[in-house]
């Protein structure tokens, strides 16, 4: 494939930076690639496992003349984060993000990006709860969706671009406003994470009673849930942090229907019960359909090979 940008600038270091990285030099996607994280122990680990072509120990080193430069740091630290990188950029570079959350970001970001630097902010729907400089893998990205929320006015050549680079290293990538992303995102990803983090939550206040039988009887259903428990909790408070009105917004409505179903249990409403599940089995097999997970019993995640998981 042909170089799109001569110089990447990876703020941060993690599984999503880590995974571009790997991907953007296996597809041949940037002519070089530059990096750093905030702790030496994270930089010395990406420079011993050569993650970036140059791991540098500033912002503003890592910054200077690049063409791109991808904020993935915990969405709560972008803000500071971009007040660093302001006056390093070089003029016409693209600036964007990987946060989970789109509004919040736009309106921290935005602000400290000088005129004539572009900013086009996005958001893979691909991750796996792992993190740290170990955990990328070059198809994190591959047929998974890749959102870009770029506000008015903004440059359709750097989205286009943009849009090229994440093709590239596999991802289908779909435009919208920031605040759809927000609400899309806080269904399918934000609430089911914080109800896996409750769910095991009350089994850990449960263990107390029975012992070690949650861990030893645990099914597939409630494994998955510990598995997304096992989520970066920094990343996690940020997310409910920053999209705080449309994850409470959806909470509500989840709210409501568990206790619509609560009621059916008690009344011994069969019908309902069943009609509701009918309802949602053809939701799991819509998902299927459309190439977005598999028909394994452990869906897919199973086995030796880590595939990418619905996080993030
Ligand atoms: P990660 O593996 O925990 O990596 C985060 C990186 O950010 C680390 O290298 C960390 O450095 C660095 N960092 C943290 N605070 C910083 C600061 N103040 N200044 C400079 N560097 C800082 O996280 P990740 O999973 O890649 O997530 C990164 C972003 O992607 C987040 O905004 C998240 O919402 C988004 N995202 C995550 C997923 C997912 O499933 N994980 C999916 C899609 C999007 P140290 O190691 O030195 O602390």
């Amino acid at each position: 494939m042909t170089v799109l940008y001569d110089r990447v600038a990876l703020i941060g270091l993690g599984l999503v930076a880590g995974s571009m990285s790997l991907a953007m030099r296996e597809k041949g996607l940037a002519g070089e690639t530059v990096g750093t994280a905030r702790s030496a122990e994270t930089r010395r680990i990406a420079e011993e496992i050569g993650l970036v072509d140059r791991v540098v120990g500033t912002i503003a080193e890592a910054v200077a003349d690049a063409d791109l430069v991808v904020l993935a740091v915990p969405v709560g630290a972008m803000e500071s984060v971009a007040c660093e990188i302001g006056p390093h950029l070089k003029p016409g570079a693209t600036v964007t993000d990987v946060g989970s959350v789109k509004r919040d970001v736009i309106q921290t970001v935005g602000p400290h990006l000088p005129e004539g630097v572009h900013f086009v902010p996005g958001h893979p729907l691909a991750g796996t709860e792992h993190s740290g400089p170990r955990s990328g893998f070059p198809t994190l990205f591959v047929n998974r969706y890749h959102i870009l929320t770029p506000p008015d006015g903004t440059d359709p050549e750097a989205t286009a671009r943009l849009r090229q680079l994440w093709e590239g290293m596999g991802a289908l990538v779909e435009e919208m406003d920031a605040e759809h992303h927000d609400l899309v995102l806080a269904v399918t990803s934000h609430t089911p994470h914080l109800i896996a983090y409750t769910m095991v939550g009350v089994a850990d206040d449960l263990r107390r009673v029975t012992d070690s039988e949650v861990i030893k009887y645990s099914a597939a259903g409630f494994r998955d849930f510990t598995r997304i428990a096992a989520s970066d909790p920094t990343m996690w408070r940020d997310v409910f942090l920053s999209n705080k009105d449309a994850t409470l917004e959806i909470l509500g409505r989840f709210t409501e229907e568990l206790f619509a179903l609560q009621r059916a249990i008690r009344m011994g409403d069969g019908e309902l019960l069943f009609d509701y599940f009918t309802r949602t089995r053809a939701i799991r097999r819509g998902i299927i359909e459309a190439g977005q997970d598999t028909e394994a019993p452990d869906f897919g995640r199973g086995g030796v090979v880590r595939k990418p998981g619905d996080t993030g």
